[in-house]
């Protein structure tokens, strides 16, 4: 080990460039994981990021002295926000506008983890073209006491009701509790009829299996059954960003996975940093269907209807 050149003193904790303050601060007590790791994992999956979360309306959710302080999602710019995160006004309900925030570099992920985000949120829009949605995103949410093979089974179920209407599918395992189900969506459709397809087929498969799911929020009604949450096909709705870390005990991550891996896994937080360190030198699986652009046709949505 040589001497440290003044160079190397002036990259010390940085991240990308960036200066991580209390980098030895832990974020995940349990785990030993500091501000530092966080920081780094965004550096290393920064480049996937900004392919997937990239030019999307991000929500963040913050843990300024980690996950067992005070947590908070914030949808809107503050002050001192970096300048690596970009902002646009945007419309929202009631005809106020809001100063939204989004990414295109990888950098902006590693500056958003220095302010102590810990969670990614994207849109299902990007910003070119925020009344187009661009992915459809089913989100499974297990009622409690049900196990991991009753979410998998259903996200399979899901996966082949798509596929009966002519629609490819991926997988996410979300590092929490259940699994994602999206669709990457040529922009030709409003949200209307994206979140009215998936409205629809949320309801389609509760009604054919009342006693496996439901499509309706309300916790009394999920009680032993499996909430196809379909609203986060709305306007301003999110859903966490493939390879976002969650604060959540050990920082799992949210995960991409092939049918085939999900078929073989053992729980949806069952990678952590360390394990997405490993998964980021092979292709994506997300990204490998990114550009596979549906269309929720007539004759898709007739044949939805008909079931
Ligand atoms: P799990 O598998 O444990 O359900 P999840 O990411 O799907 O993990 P959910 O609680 O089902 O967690 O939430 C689904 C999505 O809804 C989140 O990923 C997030 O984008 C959004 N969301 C949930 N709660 C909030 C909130 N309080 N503020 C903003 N967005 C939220
Ligand atoms: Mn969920
Ligand atoms: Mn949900």
């Amino acid at each position: 080990v040589g001497a440290e050149t003044p160079a190397d003193t002036e990259s010390e904790g940085k991240v990308a460039g960036i200066s991580i303050s209390s980098p030895d601060r832990e974020v995940f007590p349990a785990s030993g994981c500091t501000k530092l790791d966080v920081a780094r994992h965004y550096e290393r999956a920064g480049e996937r990021l900004t392919e997937i979360a990239g030019h999307r309306p991000l929500s963040l959710l913050r843990a300024p002295t980690g996950i067992e302080g005070e947590t908070f999602f914030q949808k809107h710019a503050g002050k001192g926000f970096p300048d690596a995160l970009e902002e646009i006004e945007i419309e929202e309900s009631g005809g106020k506008r809001g100063t939204y925030i989004y990414a295109t570099r990888p950098e902006a992920f590693v500056a958003a983890a220095q302010m102590g985000t810990i969670e990614f949120h994207i849109w299902g829009s990007r910003t070119d073209r925020l009344e187009r949605p661009d992915r459809l995103v089913f989100d499974l949410d297990p009622d409690e006491g049900l196990g991991w093979g009753d979410v998998r089974s259903a996200a399979f179920d899901l996966r082949d009701r798509l596929a009966d209407l002519g629609l490819a599918s991926g997988a996410l395992v979300t590092g929490g509790k259940g699994v994602h189900v999206w669709l990457p969506l040529h922009r030709s459709h409003d949200w209307d009829v994206a979140k009215t397809f998936a409205k629809t087929l949320a309801h389609v498969m509760a009604e054919a299996e009342p006693k496996r799911f439901t499509a309706t929020m309300s916790k009394a009604k999920r009680k032993g059954r499996i909430f196809i949450d379909w609203l986060r096909n709305e306007r301003g709705a999110t859903a966490v960003a493939p390879y976002s870390v969650r604060a959540r005990p050990g920082g799992p991550v949210a995960v991409p996975v092939t049918w085939d891996e999900l078929n073989g896994l053992e729980a949806p937080n069952g990678f952590d940093m360390g394990a997405v360190r490993e998964r980021l030198e092979d292709p994506c699986s997300y990204l490998a269907m990114a550009g596979d652009l549906q269309r929720l046709t007539s004759d898709v949505v007739d044949r939805l209807e008909a079931w």
